[in-house]
């Protein structure tokens, strides 16, 4: 046996890294498991963070090249370098996975740099050395789904992998699937020039968010000359020299089309990964979508070994898998962590954001919940209109008889920033009045919120 451990995590994800973290904090002596060659596993290396670098490069360049000019700034020959942009993602991506390595060093985590098995309760094999531990925690996250017949190549036919390195803009770029990975990566690409044209199965975007927010969504990026076909399902792709040949249906059946690319982006969700732990062998239960099953404390049912993050059921994001490893790491540690599953933003970072957050409109009526909305747009604020930036609303939803804000959904800019306040809000029970009688920097866009409160009881000022 090499060494002996509290706590060993595999994977070192936003879940993994962020629950070896804290329980070292609480004095376990803990390990963490990555076989890639840099911490902090999709998020930082595949996910969020490369994603939200050219999100901030692209909108720079859409500015400069659309926006500028609005605001009197004339700046002639505003060109690309596309290799300079890739260079600078990597230095964030960089940056972001040596900071975990930074702290791994600060609190004692021990990185066992390889693949990890569990062999049996308490024992896991990395690379074939075998480590003992009281408590193992699986957090090996997820992968892209596949579509059957449409292989993918990380070069015309790419997943969101792929569609982070593409070294030249496209022509013509076809996303399978409007969720949040497409659309964000839809609108790097839009914004460097690619005709983008989104492909989803359901009669709308972002499934799951509110639906009044889906349809202002597409509006707006229709507005930005995104192209959507909507309610169809890709059944083939062929390739035809260095294009990509799509088969195109409706959802609903008829006749089939086809739809020709340069580059086809494979977003149509993601699934739990446990390849190679070892599960079967010591019959740690997976559910129907193979996620590990775990109770509400993440543990399995082979004692002494739980799962966090994507490889559990539950929305797949990275803020959720951090959440629940340092829920995780304090029961480890004796105490009493938990997450509130009614309180966890979703966001999407194109330009006008959009951000979500507790009951849809959908979600209380199918409950019999009686509530109010209270609506306010970003064309009534001063802030917005100063940047130029007045698309989208805030809408809060408020239980009618107590005035609980039940859910919050925003488009409009920055909206990922001030849902923070309606999360902050909601994690203490509060009121729409209670927001509302908040006083709000002027001129912010956060008096949106505020109005929105405000607009709940049909008292806001500014409309
Ligand atoms: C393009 C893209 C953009 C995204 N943007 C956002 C965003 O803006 N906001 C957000 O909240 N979420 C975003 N996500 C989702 C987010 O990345 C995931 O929810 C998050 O990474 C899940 O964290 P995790 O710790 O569960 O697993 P992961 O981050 O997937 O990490 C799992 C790690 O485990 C390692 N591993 C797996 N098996 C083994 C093994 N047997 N041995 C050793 N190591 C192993 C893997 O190498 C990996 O590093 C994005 C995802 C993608 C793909």
């Amino acid at each position: 046996m090499a060494d002996s451990f509290d706590v060993i995590v595999i994977g070192s994800g936003p879940g993994g890294y962020v629950c070896a973290i804290r329980a070292a904090q609480l004095g376990l002596k803990t390990a963490c498991v990555e076989r890639r060659a840099t911490l902090g596993g999709t998020c930082l290396n595949i996910g969020c963070i490369p994603s939200k670098a050219l999100l901030q490069s692209t909108e720079n360049f859409e500015e400069a090249t659309h926006h500028f000019a609005d605001h009197g700034i004339l700046i002639e020959g505003v060109k690309l370098d596309l290799a300079k942009m890739q260079a600078r993602k990597a230095d964030v991506v960089s940056a972001n996975v040596k900071g975990v390595e930074f702290l791994f060093k600060k609190n004692k985590v021990a990185w066992l740099k390889g693949s990890g098995r569990i062999t049996a309760p308490g024992r896991v094999d990395v690379d074939g050395t075998e480590y003992e531990a009281k408590h193992i925690v699986i957090a090996t996250g997820s992968e892209s789904i596949a579509l059957p017949g449409v292989e993918v190549d990380e070069k015309a036919i790419v997943t969101s992998t792929g569609g982070l390195e593409l070294d030249r803009v496209p022509g013509h770029l076809v996303v399978i699937g409007g969720g949040y990975i497409g659309l964000e990566l839809g609108s790097v690409w839009k914004r460097l020039g690619a005709e983008v044209t989104v492909v989803e199965f359901l009669d709308r975007l972002v499934p799951g968010m509110d639906a009044e927010v889906a349809r202002t969504f597409e509006r707006v990026l229709g507005k930005q000359g995104m192209k959507f076909r909507l309610g169809t399902k890709v059944t083939g792709a062929a390739r035809d020299g260095g294009k990509v040949r799509l088969t195109l249906e409706p959802a609903k059946g008829g006749a089939a089309e086809t739809l020709e690319a340069d580059v086809v982006l494979v977003a149509i969700g993601r699934r739990a990964y446990t390849e190679g732990l070892g599960l079967e062998g010591i019959g740690v239960g997976l559910d129907e979508r193979g996620r590990v099953e775990v109770d509400a404390h993440y543990a399995t049912n082979v004692p002494g070994i739980y799962a966090i993050g994507d490889v559990i059921a539950g929305p797949m994001l990275a803020h959720k898998a951090e959440e629940e490893g340092v829920a995780l790491a304090e029961r480890l540690a004796g105490q009493a962590g938990h997450v509130n599953y009614d309180v966890i933003p979703g966001v999407v970072y194109t330009w006008p954001e959009v951000a979500s957050i507790g009951a849809t409109e959908d979600q209380l009526k199918q409950q019999g919940v009686v509530y109010a909305v209270g609506k306010f747009p970003f064309t009534a604020n001063g802030r917005a209109r100063a940047m130029g930036s007045t698309d989208g609303f805030v809408k809060i939803l408020a239980d009618t008889a107590t005035d609980r804000v039940l859910g919050a959904h925003i488009i409009g800019p920055d909206a990922g920033t001030l849902i923070a306040e309606l999360a902050t809000a909601m994690e203490f029970g509060a009121s729409s009045e209670d927001v509302a009688r908040t006083c709000h920097a002027h001129p912010s866009l956060s008096e949106a919120v505020k109005e929105a409160a405000l607009a709940v009881e049909g008292r806001a000022i500014h409309i």
